[in-house]
């Protein structure tokens, strides 16, 4: 599909806005529809996704109160409108373009059209922008290693045993950074640190046994990776379940067991191995997390999955950057950096790409990645991606 921007100008000679993204209908008619439509497309996709929210946050505070309830419920007004201004923002965008420049500039109508609606994210709440920019990121992460054609990087993305070394070696530098910075970015494993009224027995920082510090950790992974799991086949299948209910069995039935396995392995084997080093020789040392951050890594051979990899790139480039922070944090270049929305701008560039991807690598994204770009723009995604095919297609 990349030929299609190679060949741009040839290829949408003498096309309008309809052909490309708006069949049979007028743009007027097409953006009023759009900017209804996708309002409930949008609540379809975010309610599911914070009711898991409203989950999480009463599980990590242990209490139900009006405030958590009230604080979701904004969230979710805010992720829907910001989903239905970038949704709406490349309908009339793409229009408006053809329409001013009198043809479809190159390939830059498709990926520039949700620019004015993705600064939106400027405004949003810290939490928004903080889940935006990840999902982004692990989408571009996937989308951009499974659409290089390299013939290194395609035996690379097959290989088993290389994502399992990268995996290790990424695990590893997550481990050595977050032992080494008092933030805490969310892993599935957390070193444990000395605090000054410490008064735990063991020589590892915890205050029970080994043994039941090890299980607390497997059995909170292991219940957290079945909730997620859950609500994974819920967003996915949640229309098709509306429709035929008994279509919620087969749902839980696709459950990849081998994933939560995976989860409740890693944070089992970091845990071990950090027990271990420091039983062994009676004291911690500032690198016992970074070797069972390699170890523990080796479990990722269970369940090898785009979506834990783009995670722990992102876990590991957001440690890194809070070491640099915190080491350097006086350096004026670090401060400048820090005041930047950081989220908002990576959110900006990387929803973009995502929808420069729907049209041309649709193969490259994730099953998660179209799920959502079609659910919250009412299948406007989808429609562009197909009329574009088909025009490449009849080209040749
Ligand atoms: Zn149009
Ligand atoms: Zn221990």
């Amino acid at each position: 599909m990349s030929a299609i921007s190679k060949h741009w100008s040839e290829l949408t000679a003498g096309v309008d806005c309809a052909t490309l993204s708006h069949p049979g209908k007028t743009c007027h008619s097409h953006i009023l529809f759009q900017l209804r439509t996708t309002v409930w497309g949008n609540m379809q996709f975010f309610i599911p996704v914070s009711i898991l929210r409203l989950f999480l946050l009463i599980y990590t505070q242990k209490s139900v109160s009006w405030h958590i309830v009230r604080q979701t419920l904004f969230e979710f007004s805010c992720m829907v409108a910001n989903g239905w201004v970038v949704s709406n923002s490349w309908s009339a965008c793409f229009c408006a373009f053809y329409h001013w420049f009198g043809r479809i500039i190159n390939n830059y109508s498709v990926s520039m059209a949700a620019l004015p609606g993705t600064l939106v994210m400027f405004w949003m709440p810290q939490y928004v922008q903080m889940s935006h920019a990840r999902a982004v990121f692990n989408v571009f992460v996937e989308c951009w290693i499974k659409s290089r054609n390299h013939p290194w990087m395609e035996y690379a993305r097959e290989s088993k045993t290389i994502g399992t070394v990268v995996f290790m070696l990424i695990s590893a530098t997550i481990g050595y950074y977050a032992q080494r910075t008092k933030a805490v970015e969310f892993w599935f494993f957390a070193p444990l640190k000395k605090n000054s009224n410490d008064h735990s027995k063991t020589p590892c920082f915890h205050r029970n046994t080994c043994q039941s510090y090890i299980l607390d950790g497997m059995k909170t992974c292991f219940t957290f990776g079945m909730i997620l799991e859950l609500a994974r086949k819920l967003i996915a299948s949640a229309p098709r379940i509306r429709r035929h209910p008994p279509a919620l069995l087969g749902a839980i039935s696709r459950i990849r067991f081998k994933f939560v396995a995976f989860l409740t392995l890693y944070n089992g084997l970091f845990r071990f191995v950090t027990c271990f080093l420091a039983q062994h020789r009676r004291k911690v040392s500032s690198y016992d997390s970074t070797v069972a951050g390699l170890i523990s890594g080796l479990s990722y051979s269970l369940s090898p999955n785009f979506n834990v990899f783009s995670l722990a790139m992102t876990a590991m480039i957001q440690n890194i950057w809070n070491y640099i922070s915190e080491q350097y944090g006086g350096l004026d270049l670090v401060k400048r950096f820090n005041r930047l929305s950081f989220t908002s701008i990576a959110w900006v560039l990387l929803m973009n790409y995502n929808m420069y991807s729907r049209a041309y690598y649709p193969y490259a994204m994730s099953k998660y990645a179209l799920k959502f770009t079609d659910v919250c723009s009412n299948s406007q995604a989808r429609t562009a991606s197909e009329c574009l095919a088909k025009l490449f297609l009849a080209a040749n």
